[in-house]
């Protein structure tokens, strides 16, 4: 029985994250239970999620107070510090600076590692990736500690504990992997295989304003009050899912991989919740970013006519749009499944070739101005394919 603690929190209250993240330690025995996830003398390395270039407080991002939080309460088990993440867009410590964290690391001593370098790493008994090149601050340190956001995902339907350590693929890097994995559940099975490469000892996720709808970044905040922790990422997630609506975990592609494979506890009668009953800090009214299930029947490339009537394809919400053409730069494949064209009244305008497109939904994720959705087609509407 894999134990995760869930914690009620409803704000921002870096004293009060604190308080509750120690009692969550000590939920979980204490400090015999931090020094077995942090033994003495190692480095830790925290891995919040800087997903993109966001102000403080933005529920696309590990908030900075929460960061706060942990940092007081692990500042007690190491004396070697860091945090760092590779952003989907841009520099890891130009986003940390925006998002407020960077000024908490300076005030506490917490050293901002920016995933730049990157070395080769080969993994025995992958489930789908043998080889990798990873960010070298991730591979090195002693310990690595997750600190998720929960949010709703275009692609994967949640990011929580197990998807979080995608951004220790180096910065463009990340594009190449959609590429090689356009299908959901192999993309999932890479991304239990980066966990084993980056040995993931521990998560805090905060859930306490999680994103609902539209996410990774373009979803509306929900005030869902609650921390989450544990040693196996896959637990955390399974809660953290429970509490967002999906009674059956699994309808999460990771989660249905991490259960495949045995690759963790996912399933409500093997994990123990301590502390607060998922129940109780249940949101009954979350959006989700679509009803999971069964979306991947769809096979391992949306490139034939089944697929391209059928799958969920990304969007515009023109009135949002500011022309950026970011979405043509994250887009992974070659040639390009979106291109700025200009309009008969001389906007210059993002356009999809849906024949082209692998569904990674990058473009959604990277829209600075969240000016893409995920839509559904006529006929998978009519058949309810979510
Ligand atoms: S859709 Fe978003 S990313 Fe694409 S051009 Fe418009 S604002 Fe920029
Ligand atoms: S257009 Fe968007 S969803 Fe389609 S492949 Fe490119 S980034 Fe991915």
């Amino acid at each position: 029985m894999e134990k995760t603690v869930l914690l009620r929190c409803p704000d921002y209250d870096a004293g009060l994250i604190e308080q509750k993240i120690r009692e969550g330690f000590e939920m979980l025995g204490g400090d015999a239970y931090i020094r077995k996830v942090i033994p003495a003398g190692s480095s830790v390395l925290l891995k919040p999620n800087l997903l993109i270039s966001e102000k403080v407080g933005s529920p696309a991002l590990t908030h900075c107070v929460f960061f706060e939080g942990v940092v007081r309460v692990l500042k007690d088990y190491t004396t070697k510090l860091a945090f760092g993440d590779s952003p989907g867009i841009g520099s890891g410590r130009k986003v940390a600076e925006r998002s407020g964290m960077l000024e908490v690391a300076r005030r506490y001593g917490v050293e901002c590692r920016e995933f730049k370098k990157e070395v080769p790493f080969s993994l025995d008994n992958a489930l789908r990736c043998r080889s990798w090149n990873i960010a070298e601050d991730a591979l090195n340190c002693d310990v690595l500690i997750t600190l998720p956001k929960l949010k709703t995902h275009g692609m994967a339907f949640f990011t929580g504990a197990i998807k979080n350590q995608f951004g220790c693929i180096v910065g463009a890097q990340k594009a190449g992997w959609h590429t090689r994995m356009p299908n959901a559940h192999d993309f999932c099975r890479m991304l239990l295989d980066l966990n084993t490469v980056v040995k993931t000892a521990f998560a805090i996720m905060d859930g306490i304003v999680a994103m609902q709808g539209n996410g990774p970044k373009s979803g509306d905040p929900y005030n869902l009050g609650a921390i989450i922790m544990g040693k196996s990422l896959s637990a955390v997630d399974s809660v953290a899912v429970r509490l967002i609506g999906y009674d059956d975990p699994v309808e999460i592609p990771a989660l249905k991989e991490a259960a495949d494979h045995s690759w963790g506890a996912v399933r409500p009668e093997d994990i123990e919740v301590l502390g607060e009953k998922i129940a109780d800090l249940k949101a009954d009214d979350f959006v989700k970013a679509r009803a999971a299930g069964n979306f991947f029947f769809l096979g391992e490339r949306f490139n034939n006519l089944l697929t391209r009537l059928f799958a969920p394809y990304p969007a515009l919400i023109k009135p949002r749009c500011v022309s950026c053409g970011r979405c043509v730069e994250v887009c992974p494949e070659t040639p390009k499944a979106v291109n700025m064209f200009q309009g008969k009244n001389g906007d210059t305008l993002p356009v999809w070739d849906l024949k082209k497109c692998i569904r990674c939904f990058c473009c959604q994720e990277l829209c600075p101005a969240g000016a893409i959705k995920i839509k559904q087609t006529l006929p998978g509407r009519l058949l309810k394919i979510k």
